[in-house]
């Protein structure tokens, strides 16, 4: 299994990095995981568009959504793709919410029921049980956030990604993230962030900390601010950390490997 960051940015864009979004692949099918908004151009430097063979998204924040739109417009329009739709799970709730975002979208020309529905083959699913991907079977926590996100614990082949979206604090998300063999985890809060702010994100502290009670062997670190302060924070507690920890940027490319085996 490998995972490709085509974005690591949190609310709002870093320099030269669009929000959530994450490549998975096994093998030659691949998986988008969320689809935030300044993603597609890094995701069209490893994959064309129809190569996509799902979408699967946490939450309906923003970042994690809105580059459905141009992505619908690329599968529509662009030149030379094979024609087919592309499979979206979204979370309990998101049928509704692209209805209305269609309705909003859609010009004289485009009905808004077809708006997105022409391109991509949508479902919502349930959190209560796995979904079966072409990367795997993937399970679902619910996290600490404003709105209902969950987090995902995706089962390859030969390795084990877990995705922790957005989430506060919450000590049953270590049974859920145990002995990821790549673990993603939020730090969009800086250290002297209010308790408010702390009931739906996590600070890098915080990120590494569960990490490590969770027995990842492995850390991305995503979701942040771009700042020397997050840069100098993780260069100084990556000492401590057992496994091996880093900051997401565009196109980097973990192989994800159960430990001493291959991707
Ligand atoms: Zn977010
Ligand atoms: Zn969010």
């Amino acid at each position: 299994m490998h995972l490709i960051v085509l974005g690591g940015s949190p609310a709002s864009p870093n320099p030269g990095q669009g929000c959530s979004g994450y490549l998975v692949a096994e093998n030659d099918a691949t998986l988008l995981v969320d689809c935030g908004p300044g993603i597609l151009p890094e995701l069209l430097r490893h994959r064309p568009l129809d190569r996509l063979d799902g979408i699967i998204i946490t939450h309906l924040h923003q970042d994690h959504v809105l580059d459905l739109v141009p992505l619908r417009y690329g599968l529509k329009y662009a030149p030379g793709l094979q024609k087919r739709r592309v499979s979206v799970w979204l979370p309990p709730g998101g049928l509704r919410y692209l209805e209305r975002l269609a309705r909003v979208l859609s010009l004289d020309a485009e009905s808004s029921e077809t708006f997105f529905t022409e391109t991509f083959a949508l479902a919502e699913y349930d959190p209560d049980a796995p979904l079966t991907t072409a990367v795997g079977h993937v399970s679902f926590r619910r996290t600490r956030h404003w709105v209902p996100c969950w987090a995902l614990r995706i089962e390859g082949q030969r390795a084990t990604l877990v995705y922790l979206a957005d989430t506060g604090w919450d000590d049953s998300l270590l049974p859920f993230a145990r002995d990821a063999d790549l673990l993603i985890v939020e730090a969009t809060l800086f250290p002297d962030a209010e308790p408010a702010a702390r009931e739906g994100h996590l600070d890098l502290l915080q990120a590494i900390r569960l990490a490590t009670l969770s027995h990842a062997r492995r850390t991305l670190i995503t979701h942040y601010w771009n700042s020397p302060a997050t840069v100098a924070t993780l260069s100084t507690v990556r000492e401590q950390f057992p496994g091996t920890v880093e900051l997401a940027y565009p196109g980097l490319t973990i192989a994800v490997s159960p430990q001493g085996g291959e991707p």
